[in-house]
């Protein structure tokens, strides 16, 4: 065994490896990883006293804090009060809840809430190959620890999307509490307006899971799920959206049926799967909520145009780019086939061997036990562009990518350029330097 001192020194050694070498040295394209400004970092950095601290407790209908039951929270239930309501505003809801650690655990308590509350165990979700969150799925969370049993969507696979008529017939058939949308694979908007009269007429709650695309939804591009009809919203808060690492639920509670569901889901949150709620995070959250306000529009836009620059560029260069006929992603993601060019397995390793991450993905196609060498390459665009890449900067790093996938360069000729590249983009940009400017501008304002 290692002794103790050596495995410390080991450890703290591989902790600074990483910063350098994931934060200075790679260009990061994996679609579920976020950005944080450095206003946000600094922010958790302050909150280090509270996030040694327990809230236990009930909420009320505003998603404010109603009883706690520890003393010491002089302050605490202020800043949850004001997280909390910076997310209401930023999405316009009556209604959110912040003390969920994760996006995971937002779908445990949204899930089991919603169930509770429709009476209902039936939940409409859409297939795992096509993209769905393995919490979503009977094999993961909702399944195998809720007891809910999955219902699939119909997915058209040549859309990339839910197939709105036959999913709108398997409602109907079907009768579930819950109808789902969202997901991980997650190219274009769901059909939640089209699919609201048949979950209207069985009763089921439509809940959307934004982990991947908050940001984008905070900015006003991809979609508006509670104004096309979702009754809740469950997400992560650090991948398209710029926030710590965490979770969220929020809606609107402007209805019986709707406060009803609020209530089982404050109650699944606590007492039945949150102790400590993290409160560490929550200052910082409400700072990317400000960033998210000031410079959400602009940020999203961009992050969608260079996905889709990139998209044509490598689709203009005989990389098969999923969904063509679509326009190829209204997200920040695109999903690229390289099958023909050595598989998912391979390119991802090369690339990564180039100092470009990204992740190898099983397409809806691919046979779903080929985990280990799927045809897909999933690849995120939030990161570089906080970073400050254009269009033009986007094709470039495409060159470098192709270089790679067409195996015209080695990976370790490729990786001079990508570090050169990487050295050109050390900002981080759309948000605060400090919490001091963040402070000046709200003052100001
Ligand atoms: C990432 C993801 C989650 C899980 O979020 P965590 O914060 O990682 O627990 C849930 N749903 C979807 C669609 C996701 O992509």
């Amino acid at each position: 065994m290692t002794d103790m001192p050596e495995l410390i020194a080991e450890l703290i050694e591989a902790s600074k490896k990483h910063e350098q070498y994931r934060d200075r040295e790679c260009i990061n394209m994996i679609a579920s990883e976020g950005i944080k400004s450095h206003a946000v970092c600094q922010m958790i950095n302050m909150s280090h006293d509270l996030a040694t601290r327990y809230a236990e407790g009930e909420n009320d209908m505003a998603g404010h804090v109603k009883k706690r039951y520890y003393q010491g929270q002089k302050y605490m239930s202020q800043i949850e009060d004001l997280a909390c309501d910076a997310v209401k505003n930023l999405f316009r809801t009556t209604w959110a809840d912040v003390r969920l650690i994760s996006g995971t655990h937002a779908n445990t308590a949204t899930f089991k809430g919603l169930s509770l509350a429709s009476k209902n165990n039936k939940m409409i979700v859409t297939p795992l190959s096509c993209g769905a969150h393995i919490s979503h799925d009977y094999t993961g969370l909702a399944g195998s620890i809720l007891g809910i049993t999955n219902i699939n969507h119909v997915y058209d696979i040549n859309e990339f999307n839910i197939d709105p008529e036959k999913s709108a017939y398997v409602i109907r058939a079907t009768k579930p509490g819950i109808v789902t949308f969202g997901g991980s694979l997650f190219l274009f908007p769901h059909p939640i307006k089209e699919l609201k009269a048949a979950c209207d007429e069985v009763g089921a709650y439509i809940a959307y899971d934004a982990a991947h695309v908050l940001g984008l939804i905070a900015g006003g591009q991809f979609q508006d799920p509670l104004r096309e009809g979702a009754d809740f919203i469950t997400s992560s808060t650090h991948k398209t959206f710029p926030g710590p690492q965490g979770g969220v639920i929020m809606g609107n509670a402007d209805t019986p049926a709707k406060e009803k569901a609020v209530r089982k889901i404050q109650y699944a949150v606590f007492p039945l799967s949150a102790s400590s709620t993290h409160l560490g995070r929550l200052p910082a959250l409400g700072i990317a909520c400000l960033e998210m306000k000031l410079f959400g529009q602009e940020l999203a836009a961009q992050i969608v145009k260079n996905a889709q620059t990139a998209g044509q560029y490598l689709y203009e260069n005989g990389v098969k780019v999923v969904a063509e006929h679509k326009g190829l992603t209204k997200s920040h993601q695109l999903a690229l086939d390289v099958s023909n060019f050595g598989g998912g397995n391979k390119i991802a390793q090369d690339l990564e061997d180039a100092h470009i991450i990204l992740n190898k993905n099983l397409m809806p196609y691919d046979d779903q036990n080929n985990k280990d060498n799927p045809s897909g390459l999933r690849v995120g665009f939030q990161d570089i562009t906080r970073r400050g890449f254009g269009e033009s900067d986007v094709k470039h790093l495409c060159d470098l990518m192709l270089d790679i996938i067409k195996g015209k360069r080695t990976p370790g000729e490729v990786k001079t350029d990508v570090l050169a590249l990487k050295k050109e983009f050390s900002g981080i940009k759309y948000g605060f330097q400090t919490v001091e400017e963040a402070l000046k501008y709200v003052q100001k304002n």
